[in-house]
C-alpha cells in the first residue's frame, strides 16, 4: 500500500539522480495512488520549494513539444507545430511538468554525503 510519503522518496531519490524534470505519470509506475492523489502532493512539494512546475505545451498531432513556458493560460490561441500542425491552446495540450529546484537538488547531495561519511564511520571505516 503506497502512501503520499512514497513520493516524497521518490522525489529525494529523483533528487539524487540526474532527473531534471519529470511527468507525475512517471510515478504512477512505481507508487499505487491515484494520478489525483501524486499530483496534489507533487503541488504540495512545489508550495515547499523542493519543486518548481513548468508548462509543456504539446502538439496533439505529433506529440512534439512546442514550448515549455513557466505559467499559462488555455487561451485559444492557434499555435502551430515545428511540423507545421495548427492547433488550439487547450488544456488538453497543456501538461504539467515537475522541476526539481536546483537548491533542494543540492541539500539533498550535501546531506547524504554526510549521512555516508557518519555511516562508514560507525563501521570504522576510513571516510573518503
Ligand atoms: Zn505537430
Amino acid at each position: 500500500m503506497s502512501s503520499v510519503w512514497d513520493v516524497e522518496r521518490w522525489v529525494d531519490e529523483a533528487a539524487l539522480s540526474a532527473i531534471k524534470m519529470f511527468y507525475p505519470t512517471a510515478l504512477t509506475r512505481n507508487i499505487s495512488l491515484p494520478l489525483s492523489e501524486i499530483f496534489k502532493h507533487l503541488l504540495f512539494l512545489v508550495e515547499q520549494k523542493k519543486l518548481e512546475v513548468v508548462y509543456d505545451i504539446r502538439c496533439p498531432e505529433c506529440y512534439a513539444t512546442v514550448n515549455i513556458v513557466n505559467s499559462c493560460v488555455a487561451s485559444g490561441d492557434i499555435i502551430e507545430c515545428p511540423l507545421g500542425h495548427e492547433f488550439e491552446l487547450t488544456a488538453d495540450v497543456i501538461f504539467p511538468v515537475f522541476k526539481i529546484s536546483e537548491s533542494y537538488k543540492e541539500y539533498v547531495r550535501q546531506y547524504c554525503k554526510k549521512k555516508l561519511k557518519r555511516g562508514s564511520m560507525l563501521r570504522g571505516e576510513i571516510p573518503v
